[in-house]
């Protein structure tokens, strides 16, 4: 039985945790996640048949900002494998976005002109329901960090590039020791300018934005740019807010991109409340993302014709800055294409 009283009783590391030892805590375990959220136990049951090769993985930093007992929770539904995971609806697929084939190199994937994803490594520290890249052969793909060298010469070669997006899964699952490491290398490379990291970690582990991946970040010669992912305002707790303050204060440019999950962020009132909170730490919304159409998360879709009706309703609550472009991307584009 549901009891929405009740608090986690899953142990909320503190703000200095090693986030490490964090990351290693998570839970993995859906009938250990219903315990602790008091959620009815047929839940982890259905949650074991549907999760297939994506499990469940889920940080106590962002279990501890689920309503216990609400099956419907936001953050809950972002993470709990669901019965409909097992849909096969037609226009889904594995790879929708077609990056097996844009792959063009170890661990490298080449989108848009200038600019070049590294597939630094295929952990995250959460599993969401939703991604885009759950199917990803990241065993085949990704630039191991013992071997960086076939990445950073074609990188090296190919003069057009100006950006480096550290992507993945996760980036910032690699240590700093690693990163910085590969930071030092891409900046020997002269034509780059800029190096991007697209990462959940600070949102979903907080303690991960450590004194020495501020030092790493502001020492490169090339310009840094975090682009975190936030989907709903209750992702952002004070540790959280203060993670993002850290990176500010370093003089880092923070941008988040979001994706629109239906149940999750779908309404007017939590995507303003989303952009003002965002804005208030000083980290600008970049992108609201139609979902891509991965097999997996048909029931996450919210149709374009009401994407379009939100991004109307946030236009008139919302200054200009403080509103993200709703966009999607699709297969072999040379650009994402704008929605509204
Ligand atoms: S953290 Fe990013 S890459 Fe990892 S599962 Fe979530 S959306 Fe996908």
């Amino acid at each position: 039985m549901a009891n929405c009283t009740r608090t986690v009783d899953a142990a909320i590391p503190p703000a200095r945790a090693d986030w490490q030892s964090v990351l290693a805590d998570s839970v993995r375990s859906p009938a250990e996640l219903c315990r602790l959220l008091g959620l009815d136990p047929t839940l982890a049951t259905e949650a074991e048949r549907a999760a297939g090769g994506f499990s469940l993985m889920v940080p106590r930093p962002y279990l501890a900002r689920i309503r216990p007992g609400d099956p419907a929770d936001p953050l809950l539904l972002q993470v709990l494998p669901r019965a409909a995971e097992m849909a096969a609806p037609p226009g889904y697929s594995p790879d929708p976005l077609g990056e097996v084939d844009a792959c063009c190199g170890p661990g490298l994937l080449q989108k848009y002109q200038g600019r070049i994803l590294m597939v630094a490594t295929g952990l995250c520290a959460v599993h969401c329901r939703f991604c885009f890249r759950r199917h990803f052969p990241y065993e085949n793909a990704s630039a191991a960090v013992s071997a960086w060298g076939p990445a950073l010469q074609k990188v090296a070669a190919d003069r057009s590039l100006q950006e480096v997006i550290l992507s993945g899964g996760d980036p910032l699952t690699l240590t700093d020791r690693e990163l910085g490491g590969l930071a030092a290398k891409l900046a020997e490379i002269p034509h780059l300018h800029r190096l991007r990291i697209h990462s959940r970690l600070p949102t979903v582990i907080p303690q991960r934005v450590t004194d020495e991946l501020i030092s790493w970040l502001r020492g490169s010669r090339l310009s840094p740019i975090m682009v975190v992912h936030v989907n709903h305002p209750a992702e952002i707790d004070p540790a959280v807010g203060e993670a993002f303050g850290r990176l500010v204060d370093a003089g880092i440019p923070m941008l988040n991109q979001s994706v629109l999950l239906r149940g999750v962020n779908d309404r007017a009132d939590v995507l303003a409340e989303l952009c003002q909170r965002l804005v208030d730490l000083r980290v600008m919304p970049y992108y609201l993302h139609q979902l891509d159409p991965v097999a997996g998360a048909s029931h996450f879709e919210v149709p374009i014709s009401t994407g379009v009706a939100l991004m109307a309703e946030l236009r008139t609550r919302l200054p200009g800055y403080a509103v993200p472009r709703y966009v999607r991307e699709t297969r072999g584009g040379m650009s994402k294409e704008v929605l509204g």
